[in-house]
């Protein structure tokens, strides 16, 4: 019987776009984050990064069972940084809550992220500056950013990822009873074991089999699926996919089971459905 979720408040991820930058297959890496409560969510919704077609996204992700995702349930646009397969929709985002919506969404970003954001608003000069736009918060990497999700406080802290622009990685934490739930997300990087450790820490933090890792993978200055395989503890990279899992330790079959793989390559797409690794899919909700 599959297990019912009656009642249970959890951190929840939904995939809005799973692609890298060049794919006709899936839509641009983006995601909302909010508490799940049978039957629905709640509005107060958190969305990493925007690219331009990011309502009809959210629509397409809904197919009803949300009752209609849009951005005036976002209250919180979580930036990780500004090329265009995440940034593309800041100048539409900004004029749709200032003119259909009539509020102030929260952007949340790294300093150096913030100062790249008004280039995008320039042609918005008559509607207002950033600081009109948007309630500017500067994403902490030191300590914890207190975030509200209908009454429900959640943590995040962000990392800065190796990426040829200021990039940040992050981590969402929320109190559910006595238990800690966290998903932890590189976003665009090259492979860096400081990162992945800093990841699966706050992984550690959280239930186990219940936190979430989510992970970039695709080609030149990305994460290799070599690099995962290698990171997740699996003896070689060059195996069968099947071979690689009878041989893996139980410390990385575990791991395994709490990673999701985003921001994937449309001729990398075969490679990672045969491998088994868990990938984040446009649409499945994930609840911690
Ligand atoms: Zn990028």
């Amino acid at each position: 019987m599959p297990e019912m979720n009656l009642g249970r408040v959890g951190l929840s991820v939904l995939p809005l776009g799973v692609g890298d930058a060049f794919s006709v297959l899936h839509h641009p890496t983006s995601m909302l984050v909010s508490r799940y409560q049978t039957p629905a969510w709640d509005n107060d919704l958190i969305l990493i990064d925007c690219p331009q077609s990011i309502r009809r996204m959210m629509r397409e992700a809904d197919d009803g069972r949300f009752h209609g995702l849009d951005l005036h349930r976002v209250n919180t646009l979580v930036l990780t940084h500004l090329h265009a397969d995440h940034a593309s929709g800041l100048e539409t985002i900004a004029a749709f809550f200032k003119i259909a919506v009539g509020r102030k969404p929260r952007l949340v970003a790294l300093p150096e992220v913030l100062e790249g954001v008004p280039r995008f608003l320039e042609s918005l000069e008559s509607l207002g500056t950033m600081d009109e736009l948007f309630d500017v918060v500067e994403l902490p990497t030191d300590r914890d950013l207190a975030l509200d999700v209908g009454g429900t406080p959640v943590t995040l802290v962000g990392r800065r990822t190796a990426h040829p622009i200021p990039t940040s990685a992050l981590t969402f934490s929320m109190r559910s009873g006595d238990a800690t739930q966290t998903f932890a997300y590189s976003c665009d990087t090259t492979f860096d074991r400081d990162l992945w450790e800093w990841l699966w820490r706050a992984w550690r933090a959280s239930r186990e089999e219940t936190g979430l890792v989510i992970h970039e993978v695709g080609h030149g200055i990305h994460t290799s699926y070599d690099d995962i395989l290698h990171a997740l503890g699996f003896r070689s990279g060059r195996d069968m996919p099947s071979d690689a899992w009878r041989r893996a330790t139980m410390k990385a079959q575990l791991r395994a089971k709490s990673l999701r793989l985003t921001h994937y390559p449309d001729d990398m797409l075969p490679l990672l459905e045969s491998s088994g690794l868990p990938l984040l899919r446009e649409g499945k909700l994930e609840v911690l």
